[in-house]
């Protein structure tokens, strides 16, 4: 069989794609047969990793993309590195705990939720990113449709879930009773990333239900790190070198928040 055939049938796109370059390469570079071979490999095993990632960073519908290495540490001190340098090793998602980012607009939540999705895509994790607003929707539309237990399902999938702002409206009964089912799949079994502006004190209240509240808390929590921010907006923060802005600005950057960056973890 010729060599073309062969890449064909084993599907060795990314090699075959670049065969003649390899091979010039080689020549030049003097590569032994093993030498050569290991470069051969690599280049289809790099390109089946781009792609794969590539798709698990589409299917994770992220609002947009921003790594660790863009967040201005020295702008948020509040934020404990080393915690977040630990997230980052993804222990957390092997583990299957939860990270808790909770703090005012604009202090850097869903970047850094973002961020902690992004390195689990590049682990190979399958990741997925939705506003609680959306997945309350979601979910509703689910039950609606007969299909709740299915969508309650595939939502247990993802290795890490990130739910983005929770606290900017208030639930219903209901509503809580659906967010509860889906925590409760979760549970042990993979990890959340949940953003608010609510400190857990609040959490009754978002709920409409204090017994509901403390159901859930009590899932998330359990093997859990909580980062509670507390800071200026960053979005702010040119405006108010600017003297735009005066400090603080909204009723929400008041919102006064539980104790400082915790890892929490109750075994
Ligand atoms: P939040 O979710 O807490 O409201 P965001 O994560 O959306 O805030 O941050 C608002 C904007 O500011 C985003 O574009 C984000 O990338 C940027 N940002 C926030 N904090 C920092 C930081 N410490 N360093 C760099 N960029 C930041
Ligand atoms: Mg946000």
């Amino acid at each position: 069989m010729a060599l073309e055939q062969l890449l064909n049938r084993l599907k060795m796109d990314h090699l075959q794609a670049s065969l003649d370059s390899l091979c010039e390469h080689a020549s030049k570079q003097d590569l032994n047969y093993r030498e050569f071979l290991e470069q051969a490999l690599l280049q289809e095993w790099g390109g089946r990793h781009q792609k794969g990632l590539e798709s698990r960073l589409k299917q994770a519908r992220l609002p947009w993309i921003k790594t660790l290495e863009q967040f201005d540490f020295s702008f948020q001190p509040s934020i404990d590195h080393k915690i977040v340098r630990e997230l980052a090793g993804l222990g957390f998602v092997e583990r299957g705990e939860n990270v808790v980012l909770l703090g005012p607009p604009g202090v850097g939540k869903t970047h850094l939720a973002v961020a902690l999705a992004v390195k689990a895509a590049e682990a190979g994790h399958r990741v997925l990113f939705m506003t609680l607003d959306r997945l309350v929707s979601t979910l509703l539309r689910a039950r609606q449709e007969n299909r709740l237990d299915r969508q309650l399902q595939q939502l247990t999938y993802p290795k890490v879930l990130v739910l983005d702002e929770m606290g900017y409206l208030p639930m219903t009964r209901e509503e809580a009773s659906l967010f509860f089912r889906l925590i409760n799949r979760r549970y042990e079994r993979a990890s959340t990333i949940l953003t608010s502006n609510k400190s857990f004190m609040d959490w009754g209240e978002i709920f409409g239900d204090q017994v509901i509240a403390t159901a859930i808390l009590d899932r998330l929590l359990h093997h859990s790190t909580t980062l509670n921010i507390k800071g200026e907006s960053y979005r702010l923060k040119d405006k108010r070198r600017a003297g735009l802005v005066t400090t603080p600005t909204t009723k929400e950057e008041e919102t006064s928040l539980a104790p400082d960056s915790v890892p929490m973890s109750s075994d």
